[in-house]
């Protein structure tokens, strides 16, 4: 079962989180290898997109924010675009658009960031938009700070946080055909810690100093994670491995219902609404040439059908799913 852990280290000020998505991540990998025109993803893709996952669901966890948090990566290589999107109630979906071949060992530049122009993108979006409201979008170059191409999605992730909301984090991801899992760290901000360079407090200055250490200190044993163990062991030994010395208080997990799982959020009634976004003569024209209007959903692999009377029924405002619409 996937399941998100939420801890903190008593006394300190560093929080954490660790996620672990099995039937979450393995439902998301059926549904495309199902597909039959894409297939199952290349293991290099499936590695970067269930990375994003994980780490969606950890940011969203970490935030309090009524909306989805949208995280995207867009290529300049043969993966084009990859897409997690996780609900406040952390219901996710996640895709990944390849045009190209990927060759097994791709690194993440080679997949995304060939000419230097890959991106990465955090939206979030608020559930009850206003009119006009724009949501809010942070867009991250997939370069550190000397310039060198990042090769790791969490370090990317990492230099997003750091820029946004001013913490020290520090990420773990892994992913492979059954688990996709991540270990967060943060550093919390200490009141008035912003102002300590114009302050001759040196108690105070101490204490935060102090406080750093342990920062340093748990950011030290978390980066010795390895990738096999984050796959392969469950929460607890995990969490103990790491922090058996540490003063580490867990929170009641999220899991089952309340935890992270596949949830696609398409619909009928939107499908149609992108169609007529396409306009009469272009929706006619697809009508001319394939009898109906096919559109599937790149997240869980819904095949929605609009004949021609439901097509049309898009553009004249009648029922387009109810079979004779004006029947009463
Ligand atoms: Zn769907």
């Amino acid at each position: 079962m996937s399941e998100l852990h939420k801890f903190i280290f008593e006394g300190l000020p560093v929080r954490g989180m660790l996620v672990r998505l099995t039937d979450a991540w393995q439902d998301i990998l059926a549904r495309r290898a199902a597909n039959s025109e894409t297939g199952a993803y290349p293991a290099p893709v499936r590695q970067l997109l269930g990375e994003m996952a994980a780490a969606g669901v950890l940011m969203q966890g970490n935030i309090k924010f009524n909306g989805a948090l949208v995280l995207q990566i867009f290529g300049d290589g043969p993966v084009k675009l990859g897409v997690v999107e996780v609900q406040p109630d952390l219901g996710l979906r996640a895709t990944c658009t390849q045009v190209g071949e990927v060759a097994d060992d791709a690194t993440l530049s080679q997949m995304v960031n060939v000419h230097n122009e890959g991106r990465c993108a955090i939206t979030l979006d608020p559930q009850d938009r206003l009119p006009g409201q724009q949501p809010y979008q942070g867009v991250v170059p997939l370069f550190g700070d000397r310039g060198e191409k990042l090769e790791n999605i969490s370090e990317v992730l990492e230099h997003y946080m750091l820029q946004s909301e001013q913490l020290d984090t520090v990420l773990v991801l892994a992913a492979d055909d059954k688990v996709a899992a991540g270990l967060l760290i943060q550093r919390l901000p200490i009141e008035g810690e912003g102002n300590l360079a114009g302050k001759a407090d040196s108690l105070m200055r101490e204490s935060v100093l102090g406080q750093s250490e342990d920062f340093s200190r748990i950011s030290i044993l978390t980066k010795s994670l390895k990738r096999e163990e984050l796959l392969g062991l469950d929460a607890e030994t995990i969490l103990h491995r790491l922090y058996w010395e540490e003063p580490l208080a867990r929170f009641e997990p999220l899991m089952g219902e309340t935890g992270p799982r596949f949830a696609c959020r398409c619909n009928r009634e939107r499908v149609g609404q992108m169609i007529r976004s396409l306009g009469t003569e272009e929706v006619e024209g697809i009508i001319a040439e394939q009898g109906q209007v096919e559109v599937g959903c790149d997240f869980c692999g819904a095949q929605y059908r609009f004949d021609p009377v439901d097509a049309a029924g898009l553009f004249t405002g009648l029922p387009a799913d109810v079979p004779g619409g004006s029947v009463h």
